[in-house]
């Protein structure tokens, strides 16, 4: 079915998960602004959109941009993403995650932007009992980083509530993976995601990985996560965007497979993808983590007709390697022209 152009603003869209649904939505022939901060993301990440340099927390700034173009909706993927940041600087994720969401949501209402899509997170639901956990399971986040997106999920109901705006709400489980060309990936500097620091190990940029906590109850010890290919997610985005603008009414939707892999798992496909039989310690847990978080996403399936393409742990780790590669190489090309 062919869709109407939309004019789309995407803050975070030079950031990981940002730049690949960018990439989408301009594919799909959507008009599209970013705006991001670059605290840590890439403007080389943005591809084919307007670029907006500009921090959340400056009002001034966005009521100027949201003033000047006149969007149809705004996916708000911007956001700080650290579990273990969050639990030494709540500060941080509150302001941003939740103060600065707020302030977006309640000027999307003020400037007449009909759909908002939210990047929210399995972190909301903290420890729950489930096997896989669905969406009407009760939010309780144990650490600041799944509290902060829980009050700005609420913030965007409250005022989607009494503006008439209509939303998505995503909640990523663990996002992996790169854009097939490697043309875009997780370049986050200071990146603690399992998947990355593995390929960052493997391609010797780090010395040695540890696995954090191998005392947990689950079969190996190890955390068990339900990874997902960073372009499955992207296309969530764009069907929700479509759900949304065909009239469709606000929801609330996993993003993962269904099915999760352990924290020893990931690592022997990083060791088997790469060829690299890279050092892995041990160590203790890390504060705020639960031992098992997978997805129930039949929501998202029945409701959009999410059908994912790369639900494949090799693929994932693949695709990611190969990103980490070509950026290696990004890297290298810089130092010689500096
Ligand atoms: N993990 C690990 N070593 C690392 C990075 C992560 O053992 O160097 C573990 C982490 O403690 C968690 C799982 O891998 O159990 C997934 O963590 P990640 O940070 O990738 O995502 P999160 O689930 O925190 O969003």
């Amino acid at each position: 079915m062919a869709r109407a152009p939309l004019n789309v603003l995407v803050t975070g869209g030079a950031g990981y998960i940002g730049s690949h649904v960018v990439r989408d939505l301009v594919q799909a022939g959507h008009e599209v602004t970013v705006y991001d901060s670059l605290y840590s993301g890439h403007e080389w990440a943005v591809l084919g959109a307007d670029f907006v340099r500009g921090d959340l927390a400056e009002r001034a700034r966005l009521e100027w941009l949201l003033g000047s173009r006149n969007f149809h909706a705004a996916i708000h993927c911007a956001g700080h993403i650290w579990v273990g940041e969050s639990v030494k600087n709540p500060a941080k994720y509150y302001f941003n995650n939740a103060s600065n969401a707020f302030r977006l949501f309640d000027l999307c209402a003020q400037y007449g932007i009909r759909h908002v899509v939210f990047s929210s997170t399995a972190a909301v639901y903290g420890q729950p009992d489930e096997a896989t956990i669905d969406e009407d399971t009760p939010l309780a986040p144990i650490n600041p980083y799944g509290a902060s997106k829980a009050m700005a999920e609420r913030a965007l109901q409250d005022v989607a509530a009494a503006s008439g705006l209509t939303f998505a709400i995503l909640r990523y489980f663990n996002v992996a993976g790169a854009d097939a060309q490697a043309r875009i990936g997780e370049a986050t500097p200071d990146n603690s995601h399992l998947v990355k620091v593995a390929l960052e190990t493997a391609i010797g940029l780090r010395g040695a990985m540890r696995i954090n906590g191998t005392d947990y109850p689950t079969q190996d010890g190890t955390c068990i996560r339900d990874y997902v290919h960073v372009d499955d997610l992207a296309n969530a985005h764009l069907l929700a965007l479509d759900h949304l603008t065909a009239g469709g009414d606000p929801f609330v939707a996993n993003c993962g497979y269904g099915h999760g892999f352990s924290v020893r798992q990931v690592l022997e496909s990083v060791r088997q993808v790469t060829g690299v039989d890279f050092p892995i310690e041990t160590g203790p847990r890390r504060e705020g983590d639960p031992a098992i978080l997978v997805a129930d996403s039949r929501r998202i399936k029945a409701l959009l007709g999410w059908t994912p393409r790369h639900d494949d742990l090799e693929r994932i780790v693949a695709t990611a390697w190969a990103w980490e590669r070509r950026l290696q190489d990004m890297r290298g090309e810089r130092r010689l022209s500096a």
